[in-house]
């Protein structure tokens, strides 16, 4: 059972910072019963709430700590299609028909966050367009990439030169890239509120403070204890993520917590943001991952990283701050104002979760680092699933709660994430 405490406070991030959350929401109390109930307030809980709530199904969301207050608050803000694992392994594991299904369910659930912003907050959206980039010479993949993405997917993607591409990011440290004009980014704190405000505004509830302990089932209805509250509901639907920390054991023992870092800047000097275009958002295919974009007022937010290790570094400002120098280093001498990290939640199999576990018990968790869009994905196919037996998510179904190794499971990601790590820095050392 879990014994961690509630947070009542958002960790202290520009998004907390530039958020509108107000006072926290009332915990649950007493008995209360609901059609559906979901246990978890980051994206994925939350858009199963809101779907649910659209199709006119009473719905009570459960948040131990604030809403979005796990990765969804904190993350990069970028979102396009596709998923953790790259299309090619989920063909190779799949077959074709069900990768280019997944893809299209990837880009319905991206495009279901740009009409809830449109509808809903449209001031969270900061800014259109992504590129790829690549730290060492991989023009014939990245052709490859823009080539699949337009032809098999029927994307819009630009494969960009060593020339094209330092004319728009001005850095050496890059040679080829791809431009995808349809990725955005947005404020992801101020998105999951406004989902908040909406699934109440449609009858359903959002309980914050409320952290579940137990779940067990009794006949027909599964019951959630919060210790001073439960809720039973025909439905449960669990979204706790890399932040779960025991409550529903089969969520522990298979999606693996793992850490990335985001720093931000001070509004930079007007001669520093000519440095990367501004109103785009940037990532390089490293393994550790660079992820940039100039939000409002001038300042760079910079994440990166990626361990096992849960607990951010001592020293945190010094290694963001060399990740930002190593690519621009005109920003030596930029401070950091912002600095935190947040838990990924990854299975062995680097897929999402989705799917009926029992009769009335579903899961939609484990995005990793893609989970804006496919959060919003899985929201959509439980919540059809529910109120129409619609079965879309059984293409996912090879991927279950399988479990992840333990302490053992997890030296091995680590020692794979170094390993991948020293082959980029391999292939950067030849290139420079
Ligand atoms: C720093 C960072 C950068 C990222 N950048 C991007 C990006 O640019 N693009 C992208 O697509 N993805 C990105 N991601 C990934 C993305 O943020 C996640 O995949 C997504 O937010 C996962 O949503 P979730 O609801 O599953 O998990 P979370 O947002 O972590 O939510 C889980 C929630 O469950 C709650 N909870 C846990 N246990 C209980 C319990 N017992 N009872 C009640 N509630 C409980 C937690 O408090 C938490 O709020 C990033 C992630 C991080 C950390």
């Amino acid at each position: 059972m879990s014994t961690l405490p509630t947070e009542a406070e958002y960790p202290p991030t520009w998004y907390a910072a530039t958020g509108r959350q107000g006072e926290p929401r009332s915990a649950l109390s007493g008995e209360q019963r609901c059609r559906v109930g979901i246990v978890g307030g980051g994206l994925a809980g939350l858009s199963v709430a809101i779907e649910l709530a659209r199709r006119e199904v009473p719905v009570m969301l459960l948040e131990a700590n604030r809403v979005a207050w796990g990765a969804s608050g904190r993350n990069g803000g970028f979102v396009t299609p596709g998923f953790a694992l790259d299309m090619d392994a989920i063909a190779a594991e799949c077959g074709e028909e069900t990768a280019a299904r997944l893809y299209a369910l990837s880009r319905e659930g991206a495009e279901r966050v740009r009409e809830n912003i449109r509808q809903l907050a449209p001031d969270c959206l900061m800014g259109e367009g992504k590129y790829a980039v690549s730290r060492y010479p991989a023009a014939a993949e990245m052709q490859a990439h823009a080539r699949e993405l337009r032809e098999v997917h029927g994307d819009r993607a630009e494969y960009l030169d060593t020339a094209a591409l330092r004319e728009a990011i001005r850095s050496t440290r890059y040679f080829d890239g791809v431009f995808k004009p349809d990725g955005f980014h947005i404020h992801p704190l101020n998105y999951s509120l406004a989902l908040a405000d909406e699934i109440e505004s449609l009858g359903g509830r959002v309980y914050e403070g409320s952290r579940a302990l137990r779940v067990f089932r009794a006949g027909d209805a599964w019951t959630v204890d919060t210790g001073v509250g439960r809720l039973t509901c025909e439905e449960l639907v669990i979204c706790t993520s890399g932040y779960d920390a025991g409550f529903y054991a089969p969520i522990s023992r298979s999606v693996l917590p793992v850490a990335t870092h985001v720093a931000v800047t001070e509004p930079l000097p007007d001669n520093l943001r000519g440095l990367l275009p501004a109103g785009v958002a940037i990532a390089d295919t490293g393994m550790a991952c660079d992820y940039y974009r100039l939000v409002d007022e001038g300042r760079l937010l910079w994440g990166g990283k990626i361990t096992t290790v849960k607990t951010p570094p001592q020293q945190l400002d010094a290694v963001m701050k060399r990740a930002m120098t190593d690519v621009f280093p005109a920003l030596e001498g930029v401070r950091t104002d912002y600095r935190w990290s947040g838990l990924m939640g990854y299975c062995r199999h680097r897929m999402p979760v989705i799917r009926r576990l029992e009769p009335g018990l579903w899961v939609s968790t484990a995005f990793g680092g893609h989970g804006l869009n496919t959060t919003a994905m899985g929201g959509i196919l439980v919540a059809d699933a529910i109120t129409r037996g619609d079965e879309r998510w059984r293409d996912l179904s090879r991927y279950d709660l399988a479990w992840h190794g333990g302490p053992v499971g997890r030296a091995a990601v680590q020692a794979t994430y170094w390993w991948m790590q020293a082959v980029d820095r391999y292939r950067e050392a030849r290139a420079a």
